[in-house]
């Protein structure tokens, strides 16, 4: 199995490290690719430019073996869909494409939505203490109860990974360092020092608000 991470990574936080890191030991899996979301087109633009993200995805995965940085959606024109990287990433191996307990819900709304489950599994990010509970799924998913049944199909199948998240958002580091605070615990600490050095998120008004 394959297993991937995509985000906007405005900016790469320690919550989406620790799912990564998490998911790639749930699924006995010796790498976890984290793809930037070059030019998302299900959501408004990120603040900080394509290559201040890549640079933050860079320094956040420099010195971990586990986890790889993928520029593919930087490179392939026109707006970032998920359905296109997982045409492209697909092979012998199975996908799984990691995504937050709260992203889920909008999985309908991707482009080509439908086509999802005959290219992927998913894996849904749990926040620590959450109950199990019959998550959201979207149509052609079904739900399995281990890990391990990943490996048994194709894809179309959605596994709910408990314990995988913290309590940690990309646009929380925003506000703070818009508000001249200090956002170092959130984040991996080249990171926060890149964000020092290049001005980023000073001024995020929109979010303040
Ligand atoms: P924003 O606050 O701007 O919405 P974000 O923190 O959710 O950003 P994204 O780059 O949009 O960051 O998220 C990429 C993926 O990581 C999504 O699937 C998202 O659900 C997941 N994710 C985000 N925050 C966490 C977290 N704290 N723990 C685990 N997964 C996370």
């Amino acid at each position: 199995m394959r297993a991937i991470l995509g985000g906007t990574f405005d900016p790469i936080h320690l919550g989406h490290l620790h799912a990564a890191q998490r998911a790639q030991a749930a699924l006995g899996i010796a790498k976890v690719m984290l793809l930037l979301a070059a030019r998302p087109g299900h959501r408004t633009e990120p603040l900080a430019g394509i290559h201040d993200r890549w640079r933050m995805l860079c320094l956040a995965t420099r010195e971990t073996a586990d986890l790889l940085a993928s520029d593919l959606e930087i490179l392939r024109s026109g707006p970032s869909y998920t359905v296109d990287s997982l045409r492209e990433l697909r092979g012998a191996d199975p996908l799984v494409w990691l995504i937050g307990r709260d992203a889920l819900a909008d999985v309908p709304t991707w482009h080509r939505a439908g086509e999802l489950a005959s290219l992927c599994h998913f894996v849904v990010l749990d926040r620590p203490g959450r109950e199990p509970s019959e998550p959201f799924c979207p149509r052609g998913f079904e739900v399995v109860e281990a890990a391990s049944d990943l490996e048994e199909r194709p894809s179309g199948a959605l596994y709910c990974l408990p314990n995988a998240m913290l309590d940690v958002s990309a646009s929380q580091v925003r506000r703070v360092v818009a508000e001249g605070g200090d956002a170092s615990a959130l984040l991996p600490s080249d990171v926060w020092t890149y964000i020092c050095r290049q001005g980023l998120y000073r001024s995020c008004e929109v979010e303040r608000a």
